[in-house]
């Protein structure tokens, strides 16, 4: 209790009291994230700063008092990343909010971590820009979808947040301010801290600027859903879409029983026919964008040809309204996955070309182990999201054990957007090669000494030495 006062005290002291809160002050909310089994935790207090002098003077205080502070942006992760750790405290930034410049010749924007990514979005799109990242949660911000490389539905054309953010500004673990990269597109020039920066989960530094890379709006779209009879199909269809050149703007998956679930809410006009929905096992969600609407009438005719000749049962170009519904209920898949009960969702990444062996093993995985799983995912990265059913905690693990082993065997990893937090770190340290775990435990301890960065999270505290 004497602790709780005096860090609060201390920590009032940098950023004034009206950016401090502590005991039956702090929201219910800032305990958790969005992931299904993460477990909340209540901070000993939660300090909102404004400025990155501040984030320092706040790294100071931790590091005198030994208190771990774990970063929030703005709590949709779906790992447990921004749950606070063990005794320790939250440095939201919710109050690093602003959009510090919008450079139209460079097609930059450089702002603080705690603008989300509609907030980007309402800035650049009147210049006819926009931000690649797009989780489907716009909601999130930018200092968190660094911290867990977000990915989402663009990545097929633009790649994830690592390939969309050009620097970075950062308070180390040691208290140190550092800036990495810029406006500029380029660098040979000694290692890429901003590289190794992005996807750490909070637990090397607290970001405090972000310079992301912006594209022009193409405004002439085209959405094309596809039915395939099975899986392997479908998966077979996406190699030669992606060889075509057509550079498709999002290419997903969706199988049968997440289409029936994220739809169910209304008639979304798809033109699919009771006939073909039933003889369907999963369809292929394509958007096409392009600069004018002569060539996005090209690319889909041209996109029709491939899909049919790959075997799909028919090909649906959507109304507008239609497959901007169908976006938005995929985007929602989630929240969907999350009332029918789901206990877990899974986010492995696998070579494209495995994606049809991976679900055919995911499925007799399942009835192995007694789980449900259903899904869909970023077909074109390979990236399938599972939402797991098994209320047995232990009997789900050795399941996600077994799909996380699974993705591995064939060349793929655990997590391919969400990150590692803590929901997957046990199974992390467990099947991650060892000489790779060592490696990022040393850079953890060169980053963070006195390991006070969400020392629960990723690696978590190292058996074998100091910090981390
Ligand atoms: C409905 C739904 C759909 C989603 N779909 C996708 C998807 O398709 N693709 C995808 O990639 N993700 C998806 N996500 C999850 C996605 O990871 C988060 O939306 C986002 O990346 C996290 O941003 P946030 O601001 O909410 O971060 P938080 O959840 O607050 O934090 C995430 C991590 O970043 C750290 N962090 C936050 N801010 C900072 C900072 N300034 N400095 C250092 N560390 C920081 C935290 O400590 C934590 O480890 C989805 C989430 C939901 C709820």
């Amino acid at each position: 209790m004497k602790r709780t006062a005096s860090l609060a005290e201390r920590l009032a002291l940098v950023v004034g009291a009206d950016g401090v809160l502590s005991g039956d002050g702090v929201p219910g909310e800032l305990a958790h994230d969005e992931g299904l089994s993460s477990v909340p935790r209540a901070p000993v207090a939660v300090v909102m700063p404004s400025t990155a002098a501040q984030v320092v003077e706040i790294v100071a205080v931790a590091r005198e008092l030994g208190a771990p502070i774990t970063a929030r942006g703005s709590g949709t992760g779906l790992s447990g990343g921004c749950v606070p750790s063990p005794g320790g405290f939250v440095v939201s930034f919710a109050r690093m909010n602003r959009i510090l410049e919008i450079d139209d010749a460079n097609h930059v924007a450089v702002a603080q971590p705690g603008v989300t990514l509609a907030e980007l979005e309402d800035a650049i799109e009147p210049r006819d820009l926009m931000y690649p990242v797009y989780p489907g949660e716009q909601s999130a911000s930018l200092g968190g979808t660094v911290n867990t490389n977000a990915g989402g539905m663009r990545a097929v054309r633009y790649g994830v947040t690592r390939n969309n953010v050009l620097g970075l500004e950062m308070v180390l673990g040691t208290g140190e301010l550092v800036r990495s990269g810029g406006k500029h597109v380029k660098s040979s020039t000694g290692y890429d801290l901003t590289q190794l920066v992005i996807g750490s989960e909070g637990t090397l530094g607290l970001v405090t600027e972000v310079t992301a890379r912006l594209r022009p709006s193409l405004r002439h779209r085209a959405t094309v859903l596809a039915p395939f009879a099975s899986l392997e199909l479908l998966a077979a269809a996406v190699p030669p879409v992606l060889a075509s050149g057509l550079d498709p703007a999002i290419l997903e998956y969706i199988d049968t029983l997440t289409m029936s679930s994220i739809t169910s809410s209304g008639d979304f006009g798809l033109g699919v026919s009771l006939e073909v929905a039933s003889s369907t096992s999963a369809y292929l969600l394509v958007m096409l964008e392009q600069v004018s609407s002569t060539r996005v009438s090209q690319d889909v005719e041209e996109l029709g040809h491939i899909l049919s000749k790959a075997g799909a049962i028919d090909v649906f170009a959507l109304p507008g309204r239609a497959a901007a519904s169908l976006i938005a209920a995929r985007e929602r898949a989630f929240y969907t996955a999350k009332a029918a009960g789901a206990h877990e969702i899974v986010d492995v990444v696998v070579p494209r070309d495995r994606l049809a062996v991976y679900l055919e093993a995911a499925g007799r995985l399942a009835a192995v182990h007694g789980c449900l799983c259903v899904g869909c995912g970023h077909a074109g990265d390979g990236n399938i999201h599972l939402s797991v059913f098994q209320p047995d905690a232990e009997i789900r693990e050795g399941f996600l054990v077994a799909l996380f082993r699974t993705a591995m065997d064939l060349g793929g990893a655990i997590s391919g957007e969400h990150g590692i937090g803590t929901a997957k770190k046990e199974a992390f340290l467990h099947l991650e090669d060892a000489s790779r775990i060592a490696v990022m435990r040393r850079i953890k301890a060169v980053f963070d000494p006195l390991g006070i960065l969400n020392p629960d999270k990723v690696l978590g505290p190292d058996p074998g030495g100091a910090g981390a």
